[in-house]
């Protein structure tokens, strides 16, 4: 779920002024930063790996709606069901017909960043379902009834004394330390697991030519899911797809890389249908939720469609100055600064766009080479369009662009009144640091004299 203008600003402030948030952020940042270098170093040439998957990606979007329709006559054919879900609502309402066929109430699901909100909906609680999850960073956060704070490693902003205290709510915790507390996890996890009649799934990616869908984890959870219970539901992105098994040579090592600084994750599982006559393990019946969540309006737009290129590494994440401040809960990343106002409500979420720096750190970072900067100005020039800027706004960059056009205004402002701005802009809140008050002569005044210019 992406957070709304208020709730961003207050769960920002809120871990701004917490140091350890920001000393966890940066030692993975670090950590991760570590695994990368090592992991990149078995490519001959990273950069000409980069170009190849940014144009396979670009290929695939422009012709998403002919892969749509291979994939899901491939599906068909090898016995699997296809549910078109406009949004999550409709994703939730299609697993719970499905439980309701099944005589089931509860499923395990192995959430990834696709099919994580459909795993938390508060629906589930209404419909009595109970949800098992059974990936080690959803689990963390569904038993802290907490937020994603990356889209690969939810659970990373998490201390291990908050993780104990959120399992001591639920279980019998006599060993507090990360060996116990995953030792823990991994015993809860094994019995839902073997206990699975129905699992959820979230697809990495899916593949046209063969009517595949691709799972990645390092628990092995995705691995069992697939072989398992009795029916599989995966849920797929519909700009998560690939032409061919064979871009997956490519897409899987790149997503290894950048996601978690690996060669490859530790567990790749291709799913293609149910079980077959003769097949030992495998869902009796397999079901593919396509899952669109505003992914049309994006492709609608001839310059923002190349952010649905994102193959969810999250790799942008550590590399961008707002996640290292704020963190993920409140900041989705650089892909939804442009995603999230086409595809949910410009009104609601066009502050993402407008914060974003423009300096290109997660266009570097990214392994599809999204060019966010050019993305982003499309967005906030649509909103100037559309006539959705304030007039104190309008009002600001008009003062801002006369005084940034003459030298003279800005020296007749004088040092006491910029102090006023930036002191009003950036006002101080609690626990954090004050701005730093500009020095009683501006760099022109004092250059002036020292050349003795009048
Ligand atoms: S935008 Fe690029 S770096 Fe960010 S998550 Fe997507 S693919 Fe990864």
């Amino acid at each position: 779920m992406i957070a709304t203008y208020a709730d961003f600003t207050k769960e920002s402030q809120k871990v701004m002024a917490d140091p350890g948030h920001r000393a966890r952020i940066n030692a993975y940042t670090e950590e991760y930063q570590q695994s990368f270098d090592k992991a990149s170093s078995h490519f001959s040439n990273l950069e000409l790996a980069r170009r190849r998957a940014a144009h396979l990606r670009w290929k695939t979007i422009n012709h998403l709606d002919k892969y749509l329709i291979e994939f899901e006559s491939k599906v068909i054919r090898s016995g699997g069901k296809v549910i078109w879900a406009q949004d999550n609502a409709e994703a939730v309402e299609a697993i719970n017909a499905i439980l309701k066929k099944q005589g089931q109430s509860k499923f395990v699901s192995k959430s990834n960043s696709v099919s994580r909100d459909l795993a938390n909906s508060a629906q589930w609680q209404k419909e009595q379902v109970e949800v098992m999850e059974v990936d080690y960073g959803n689990f963390i956060l569904h038993a802290d009834n907490d937020q994603a704070s990356h889209s690969v490693l939810p659970a990373l902003h998490k201390s291990k004394e908050e993780i104990a205290t959120a399992f001591s709510r639920h279980f019998d915790v006599k060993d507090k330390t990360p060996e116990g507390l995953a030792k823990l996890i991994n015993s809860e996890m094994r019995h839902s697991l073997l206990n699975a009649q129905v699992a959820v799934t979230g697809a990495q990616f899916i593949v046209a030519d063969e009517g595949a869908s691709v799972l990645c984890d390092d628990e092995g959870a995705s691995l069992f899911i697939a072989a398992q219970p009795r029916t599989g539901i995966i849920i797929a992105g519909i700009d998560s797809m690939l032409t061919s098994l064979h871009d997956l040579d490519l897409l899987l090592t790149l997503y290894g890389t950048y996601s978690t600084g690996q060669t490859l994750r530790t567990y790749n599982t291709i799913v293609k249908g149910p079980k077959q006559p003769g097949e030992l393990s495998g869902p009796e019946e397999l079901y593919i939720i396509l899952l669109d969540n505003g992914k049309t309006e994006v492709l609608a737009q001839e310059e923002q469609r190349q952010v649905l290129s994102c193959i969810n590494c999250g790799a942008c994440l550590p590399a961008s100055s707002i996640y290292k401040t704020v963190g993920g809960k409140a900041y989705p990343g650089p892909a939804q600064s442009v995603a999230a106002p086409v595809s949910f409500g410009t009104s609601e979420y066009k502050y993402l766009a407008e914060l974003a720096t423009l300096d290109g750190s997660g266009s570097e970072a990214c392994p599809v080479k999204i060019n966010f900067p050019k993305l982003v100005l499309h967005n906030r020039k649509q909103f100037v369009q559309e006539g959705l800027n304030s007039n104190n706004e309008k009002l600001f960059y008009y003062a801002w662009k006369k005084s940034m056009l003459k030298r003279d205004i800005i020296s007749w402002t004088g040092i006491n009144a910029r102090n006023k701005v930036i002191d009003a802009y950036y006002k101080s809140k609690e626990g954090l640091r004050q701005m730093p008050s500009a020095a009683p002569k501006s760099f022109n005044q004092q250059w002036r004299e020292k050349m003795g210019y009048r």
